[in-house]
């Protein structure tokens, strides 16, 4: 396990990562009814942005700090808002220094009643995050494979609540891995909400995974995809993307109003894009 997560943090497949999963964990607020956060791949935490892994790629300047820069309209600003001021909570003195992964952008989220499990392998790493929510009695930090979660802890006793899956891609067939994973899981807890996060690099891999997701039969699966560039000669991180099992139902609307505006702040050039579409809808075979 080579991954380091720091050298990416607040880049912008984080930026979109993030801003997903904020609003997915804003809809669950709406009911009183406690709901549980599962981050299967769940990283350290909190990425210091001045540290040497972030400081030698600067990847968050192209993100977040490109996001936290941009003029916005009203409706945007008001979508992208909480996401923000978990962002701008994590650096109250005003200058950007550390970057909320997604189990610190989720812990702001929570209610009393609501808890995150929080996944990760990698000693060191599950050592850190551990130390992040020391002393939290509504986190559960467990240095554990991921992929056993989407087994083993389905469905949460809450009965409700998010899943989601951000592997690292550093070795060959993480994309069947999610497809099965999700298989697995969606068996054991089919009214929960899942959150894949995928690459954007081969787009021919891309094209057999999204007919991969189609075949499982498994209903209401939102695709949507943010691309900074126009495909790289060489295999290239050129951009993100996020499948929505069970996605809250205002959930394509605010990416509808979102993604456009990410694609003109993150953009790098002209072939920059989105699509947000379902791969399967409730009804259709
Ligand atoms: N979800 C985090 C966020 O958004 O802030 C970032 C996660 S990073 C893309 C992927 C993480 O998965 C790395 O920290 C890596 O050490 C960890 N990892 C790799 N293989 C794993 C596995 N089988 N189970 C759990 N964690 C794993």
């Amino acid at each position: 396990m080579n991954y380091r997560h720091a050298y990416h943090a607040g880049n912008f497949a984080d930026v979109v990562k993030h801003l997903i999963v904020t609003r997915i964990v804003l809809y669950l607020q709406r009911k009183d009814q406690a709901f549980r956060v599962i981050d299967t791949h769940a990283g350290i935490g909190r990425y210091d942005l001045q540290g040497i892994e972030a400081g030698k790629t600067n990847e968050w300047q192209g993100g977040i700090g490109r996001l936290l820069e941009a003029k916005v309209d009203a409706k945007v600003a008001e979508l992208i808002q909480p996401y923000l001021d978990i962002v701008r909570a994590e650096n109250a003195d005003g200058a950007m220094r550390h970057y909320p992964g997604s189990p610190l952008i989720v812990r702001h989220l929570l209610r009393r009643q609501d808890r995150l499990s929080a996944l990760e392998l990698h000693p060191e790493d599950a050592e850190m995050l551990a130390e992040t929510f020391a002393g939290d009695i509504q986190v559960r930090v467990t240095e554990l494979d991921g992929w056993l979660a989407l087994g083993a802890h389905l469905p949460p006793k809450e009965k409700r609540g998010l899943v989601l899956v951000d592997p690292p891609f550093e070795v060959a067939g993480e994309f069947d891995r999610l497809v099965d994973g999700l298989a697995r899981a969606h068996k054991r807890f089919s009214g929960g909400t899942f959150a894949l996060w995928y690459p954007v690099k081969d787009r021919q891999e891309v094209r057999r995974f999204v007919t991969a997701l189609r075949e499982t039969g498994i209903p209401k699966i939102l695709r949507t995809e943010l691309v900074i560039r126009a495909p790289s000669p060489e295999p290239r991180l050129d951009g993100t993307g996020m499948i929505v099992v069970n996605p809250p139902y205002t959930l394509e609307d605010e990416l509808r109003t979102i993604l456009p505006a990410l694609v003109k702040i993150l953009g790098e050039t002209q072939g920059a894009d989105f699509a947000l579409d379902w791969i399967r809808g409730e009804d259709r075979a």
